[in-house]
Order: C-alpha cells, then sequence, then structure tokens
C-alpha cells in the first residue's frame, strides 16, 4: 500500500508560499507537488502534483497545524478523535 505514494516527505521539507498559502515540494516531472496550509489543518496529507499523476505523503504533526484558535483553547487531553 505504501507504493501508492512516490515518497514521503517531511513538511519542513516543503517550501511554504504565504501569498498562495500552500506548501510546495519539486517533483521529479518539473512541476511541484503542493499542498494547502488549510489541508494540513483539515487533515490531509497527501501533496499533489498538477502535471503528473504522483503523490506524495506529508510527514507532520498535526497539532502544529490546528487553527491558531483551537491551539489555544483546546489542549492535546481534551480533543477527541473523530476517525
Ligand atoms: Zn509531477
Amino acid at each position: 500500500m505504501a507504493d501508492v505514494y512516490h515518497d514521503e516527505v517531511e513538511i519542513e521539507d516543503f517550501e511554504f508560499d504565504e501569498d498562495t498559502q500552500t506548501y510546495y515540494y519539486p517533483c521529479p516531472c518539473g512541476d511541484k507537488f503542493e499542498i494547502t496550509l488549510e489541508e494540513l489543518q483539515s487533515g490531509e496529507d497527501v501533496a499533489t502534483c498538477p502535471s503528473c499523476s504522483l503523490l506524495v505523503k506529508v510527514i507532520y504533526d498535526p497539532d502544529d497545524f490546528l487553527g491558531e484558535e483551537l491551539k489555544s483553547t483546546v489542549t492535546k487531553d481534551s480533543v477527541k478523535l473523530t476517525s
């Protein structure tokens, strides 16, 4: 199942564009994988390349991407897993 992904990439290795609020990572095809901040905050962890069919799994700590409001009012212990 793991080979669904072209690779697994840590979020620190992505390049963040503040204008588009999107993380980018170079794709072998010459384009870039992309995943938006919003997607990360909603738990999405798959970055896609718009020019080819490759996918990369993004390695990140979801706690780092909780919305600021959530972060200040919800502690780890009180968060209920919805899945
Ligand atoms: Zn590509």
